[in-house]
């Protein structure tokens, strides 16, 4: 595909969507129906059902005997750690070999002129982003997510005489799944919003925020005490009435759902003539800037809190104003 028909790419080699990013048409005064209705089907394709799929698989053929789950068992700690890091490692290498590896549609559709490995620096494990980015990942982020869903599991295995069965509210039940990204997004908003609180920032959220240009693997990348707040959302679903099932689903939605932003590509080539959008602009302009975007863009947050940056040369000016009215206001 011709990505100059879409953009437009810099001396740099980095290419500018000619769209501005755009916020969800949902809580917006006055309310816009028509693109309301244009913009639900991208709620739930092809991401959304991905996650909800995914976790309806590994409740219903996996962890549904949750009478395993009563006492801790380490044998079967060690085998979900093996499973979610199989899945992971499949669902995101796609992308990464894909795209970086073999680097199938090259600079097409590519925020960032530079390739990730072409920059080997101090900050990385190795060197190296990727390396840094994948060790981080199994060490750190697949373990503390079995944690949070072993936690979460042997949660319910002690409410099961109790356990609300999915059939007996199915309209309360429905609503919740549907609100799972605004619950997401909300959590995401607000503890990336206080990561960014500088002494916060130095001791945890810095490490995400090594890899300016992200890649697949920057997703999960993240301090030990990040990765826990991150995934934790999915805590949500013991303090509200809910089902392991809800709380598997706002797990995935977190964990393979982090990908999106870090993709790098605005489009996803599928042959000739189609692409997939990734919508990552706004999480990339976030990881390109820092002190803009924190929120992904359902709930318009940062247009409420003065934050938003939609890629154009507007938004950069508004930006340098706000940080020079902070530094004076330091000084
Ligand atoms: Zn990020
Ligand atoms: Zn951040």
């Amino acid at each position: 595909m011709d990505d100059l028909a879409f953009g437009s790419r810099n001396k740099r080699g980095d290419w500018t969507p000619n769209e501005p990013a755009s916020t969800a048409p949902l809580f917006v005064f006055p309310p816009k129906p028509l693109a309301l209705l244009k913009w639900i089907p991208s709620y739930f394709f092809p991401f959304n059902l991905l996650f909800a799929a995914s976790a309806y698989v590994w409740w219903v053929y996996l962890l549904s005997d949750l009478s395993r789950f009563q006492n801790f068992d380490l044998f079967l700690a060690i085998q979900l750690y093996f499973l979610n890091t199989c899945a992971l490692m499949i669902f995101y290498g796609l992308f990464e070999i894909r795209l970086y590896v073999l680097r199938a549609q090259g600079q097409r559709f590519k925020f960032n002129g530079r390739w990730p490995s072409d920059n080997k620096s101090d900050v990385f494990w190795f060197k190296s982003q990727l390396i840094d980015n994948v060790l981080r990942t199994l060490l750190i982020a697949m373990p503390l997510w079995t944690f949070i869903e072993y936690v979460i599991l042997s949660f319910y295995a002690h409410q099961v005489p109790s356990l609300p069965a999915l059939v007996d509210h199915p309209i309360y039940f429905a609503a919740l799944a549907l609100i799972v990204p605004v619950i997401h997004e909300t959590h995401f908003y607000l503890i990336h919003r206080a990561l960014h609180w500088r002494p916060l920032y130095r001791l945890f959220h810095l490490v995400h925020h090594n890899s300016v240009n992200p890649s697949p693997f920057s997703s999960l990348s993240m301090h030990p005490v990040e990765v826990f707040l991150y995934l934790g959302v999915a805590f949500w679903h013991v303090i509200i009435p809910s089902h392991p099932l809800l709380a598997l689903y706002q797990l995935h939605y977190a964990g393979f759902g982090a990908i999106p932003g870090h993709i790098g590509f605005d489009k996803i080539e599928l042959g000739e003539e189609n692409a997939l959008d990734t919508h990552s602009y706004i999480h990339y302009l976030h990881h390109k800037y820092f002190e803009v975007n924190y929120g992904d863009g359902l709930i318009p947050f940062d247009k409420w809190f003065g934050t938003w940056h939609d890629g154009t040369k507007e938004a950069d000016d508004r930006m340098n104003d706000r940080m020079t009215k902070r530094r004076n206001s330091a000084a």
